[in-house]
């Protein structure tokens, strides 16, 4: 089926749909996007998500864009046209087309707003069964991640690099200690079962499905340490697991070759996204 795409004011078909080679989003990185989960046909989360969507706007000073119910409607209309039932949307907003120039554009150049969706095993995804394979890398991002920019270059080398290894994924280290995930944030559960992640400030994204666990974790009684941890204390960890709004909790099983555990998806991992995952399905719209 061909699927429906949105583009500025427009639903198209995806092979119908175009965005101009001056678009500062392609030329430049100069764009913002956020990516939500679809279960059941409904979209998890909104608010966080587009919450986030404008923080990360004004991080950069770009326009206007549609307010919040435009973009849940156009959120939703998409899901109905692609009959889609489990999955996400994409949104991507550039600052628009424009004379190629280090310089923004002025406040009259409209920004380029484009959104999709795409169909993905979410509850039942294979690599949530089996739990991830992850090894280090350095993170050497910029230092502004946590705007949600698509200058996602160097995550995509970091995720090479782990499938290289016969890993799933990477995670990120400076100055001696796990930032995040190439995308997704970390967890460790220590061995006398504290939860800890890193806190948050710029050196990392601030994901919607990181704080949605905290509050579980929080509700269910876990005690939480928002801090950073090495990797030496992560391998020794009884377990690890990262979040993302379409990963949700996926249990980490090794990292960097060193068994977590019992070497399988763990129990607070585990109860974390069956929680995770019930909140979701009751609440999403
Ligand atoms: N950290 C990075 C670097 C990411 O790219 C992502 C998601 O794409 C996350 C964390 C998780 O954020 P969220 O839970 O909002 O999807």
């Amino acid at each position: 089926m061909t699927r429906t795409v949105y583009v500025n004011g427009e639903y198209l078909a995806e092979d119908q749909a175009t965005v101009s080679i001056f678009d500062r989003g392609f030329l430049m990185g100069d764009a913002v996007y956020e990516v939500c989960a679809v279960l059941e046909g409904r979209l998890v989360d909104t608010p966080g998500h587009f919450a986030r969507l404008r923080r990360s706007m004004t991080a950069l000073s770009m326009p206007e864009t549609l307010d919040n119910d435009e973009l849940l409607h156009v959120h939703q209309e998409l899901v109905r046209r692609n009959a889609l039932r489990e999955g996400l949307v994409y949104l991507q907003l550039s600052r628009g087309v424009a004379d190629r120039d280090f310089a923004y554009p002025g406040s009259e150049t409209p920004p380029t707003l484009v959104l999709f969706t795409q169909a993905k095993a979410v509850i039942d995804s294979p690599l949530a069964h089996r739990g991830a394979h992850v090894i280090t890398q350095p993170d050497l991002r910029w230092g502004r991640r946590d705007i949600k920019t698509v200058q996602l270059l160097y995550p995509s080398m970091a995720k090479m690099a782990a499938r290289a290894a016969g890993a799933d994924d990477a995670w990120l280290v400076e100055n001696g200690l796990v930032t995040e995930g190439s995308s997704s944030n970390a967890f460790i559960v220590t061995r006398d079962g504290r939860l800890v992640t890193r806190e948050l400030s710029s050196d990392i994204l601030h994901g919607i499905t990181r704080a949605a666990v905290l509050r579980l974790a929080r509700d269910v009684g876990l005690v939480i340490e928002e801090r950073a941890f090495t990797p030496e204390e992560a391998c020794m960890a009884q377990e690890a697991f990262m979040t993302s709004a379409t990963s949700m909790v996926t249990a980490v099983v090794s990292i960097d070759g060193q068994a977590l555990g019992d070497g399988r998806p763990g129990a607070v991992a585990a109860r974390l996204r069956t929680l995770y995952i019930e909140e979701s399905l009751r609440q999403a719209e």
